[in-house]
Parts: C-alpha cells; structure tokens; sequence
C-alpha cells in the first residue's frame, strides 16, 4: 500500500538541507529480459545504508543491467522487461504510483565514461541536475550546493578558482570528479557507478576510490568494477555475477569482500577473484 508520506519519503531534501538519512536498497527476485532473451534470473541482493557493495564477475553476466534496474534506467530500452522488486528503505521504487523522476533523484548514477556537459562551465555543471529533476534552489544555496558537491567530490581545491571555466577542459579524472559531484546535488541517497575508473589513469582512479570511501558515509554505493584489486580496496561486501553457457546473469556468491577474497565458498568465484578466467 502507497501512502502520501511513503510518496515524499523518497525524495531528497532541499538544497543545503543536512545530509539525508542512510538508505538500503534491496533487489528481490529480478528477472531480465531483453526481447525475449533472459539476462537476469531471479537476482536478490541487499545493499546496506551507507556500505559500498561492489558488482563484479566477467563481461556479459548482467551487472550493468542490474545497476540499471536499480534506478529504472533500463526502461530507456524498449525491448526490456522485469520482474521482480527494488526496495529503497522498503518501499517498491517500482509501484506503478510512485514517479519515475523519483526514483531517479534518490538513485543517482555515474558512468564509465566521463560525460559532463562539455561548453557548460564547472558551477553549471554541477547545477545541471538541479534543472533536470526540476529541483527547486536559492541563488545563495546554489553557490553553497556547488562548494559542497564539488568538496564531496574531492574536486573543490582544484577547481575553485576557475568554476566559470569549461568542464570539457578538465582532465579525465577531474570530469569523473565533476560527475560525481553532479549526481551529488539532487541529493541522492543511492549513488550507482558503473565502472567509474575504468577510462582513468592509476592516479585519478586512486583519487576517486578515496571520495567513494568518504561519500559513503552519506549515500549508499553500489559499483560494478572489473578490477579485483579496486573491489578489495572500497567495497564493504561483493556480489558475483555469472552467467554461464548462455544461461542468464545470477549472484554465484555474495558477502563481505574481505571473506570472499580470502575464503570464497564456490570453485567458480575462487577461479575469478585468483584471476583464472
Ligand atoms: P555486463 O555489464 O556484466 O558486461 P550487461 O548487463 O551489459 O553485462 O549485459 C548483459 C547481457 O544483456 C549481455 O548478453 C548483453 O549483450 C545484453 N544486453 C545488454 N544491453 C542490451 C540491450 N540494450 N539490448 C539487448 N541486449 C542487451
Ligand atoms: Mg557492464
């Protein structure tokens, strides 16, 4: 049942408002498909408030098709269909009387490839959300929301003077930072990362490994990553995903990483995270 409080709930607070309440995500029982290809079946996973949960397993299996669902961006696709449920502190993002705009600025998402708006100017970048969501803001909460985000995003200090200049003419790590600074000012309570270093240098990638660590003290992440060592570094627990054969995606194993690193409980895990295919 939909109540008018579950409805608000969800949304993020005013700008410059304090920090938002951590949020569990729960995936239950997801099936995928595109057309009529299955590419999910039955994938239940719970992402703890304020943890990093890191989605690893080879190419093909599902992860970014998961990550997609979680934030009900797969529905951009035509051909998608699901079943199933995600949960944010419990409530369907799903249900048919919730908005999708909703579910979209509590779930906020950064992708493998750095895309700010590349003529827009670093302070309209990181407003641009603002206007997408149609997110209400005061001038003077702007400049304080733009400080915030880009300090959230580890990106202040080398920025701060120049905020009128292109975000096109950052490097590839600053214009990830920006994104991530971006998709901080809705004030999602979810962030989702699909392979968000995986175009960066060593450095920029350390560089946003550390601002995953500090933002998850207020938004719940969830990243898929292809690097072994990147999940052992950030996340709190790990799901692996396999598809195998041409079967669809499921979870082989999940848990805490450092357990799953030291001590996975299937064959097939032990072969992935030692490198073996
Ligand atoms: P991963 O992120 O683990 O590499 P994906 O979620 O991208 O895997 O893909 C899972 C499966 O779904 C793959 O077989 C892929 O070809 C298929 N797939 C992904 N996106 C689409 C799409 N838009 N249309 C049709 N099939 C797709
Ligand atoms: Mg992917």
């Amino acid at each position: 049942m939909t109540t008018a409080a579950d409805e608000t709930s969800v949304l993020p607070p005013t700008p410059g408002a304090p920090a938002t309440s951590l949020a569990e995500l729960q995936a239950r029982e997801i099936t995928a498909w595109f057309g009529d290809r299955k590419v999910l079946d039955r994938v239940s996973l719970t992402m703890p408030a304020g943890g990093i949960t890191a989605l690893i397993g080879p190419s093909g299996c599902g992860k970014s098709t998961f990550l997609r669902i979680l934030n009900r961006m797969h529905e951009l696709v035509p051909s998608a269909q699901l079943a199933g449920q995600v949960l944010l502190d419990g409530e369907d993002i799903y249900d048919p009387a919730k908005r999708l705009i909703d579910a979209r600025r509590a779930i906020g998402m950064v992708f493998q490839k750095p895309n700010p708006f590349p003529a827009m100017s670093i302070r309209e970048n990181v407003l641009a959300g603002l206007k997408l969501t149609g997110t209400k803001a005061s001038r003077s909460s702007k400049d304080g929301l733009v400080e915030s985000c880009l300090r959230k995003g580890g990106l202040w200090d080398e920025v701060k003077d120049r905020l009128d200049a292109p975000g096109g003419g950052l490097s590839g790590g600053q214009q990830q930072r920006l994104c991530i600074a971006r998709s901080l000012a809705i004030k999602p309570r979810v962030l989702l990362m699909d392979e968000p270093c995986s175009a960066l240098d060593p450095t920029s990638t350390r560089v946003i490994e550390e601002t995953m660590k500090d933002l998850a003290r207020e938004v719940t992440i969830v990243i898929v990553t292809h690097n072994m060592q990147q999940a052992a570094r950030v996340s709190d627990q790990c799901a692996f995903f396999l598809a195998s054969q041409g079967t669809p995606g499921v979870i082989v194993e999940h848990g805490d990483t450092a357990a799953m690193f030291q001590n996975p409980q299937d064959p097939r895990t032990s072969d992935y995270v030692h490198g073996r295919f």
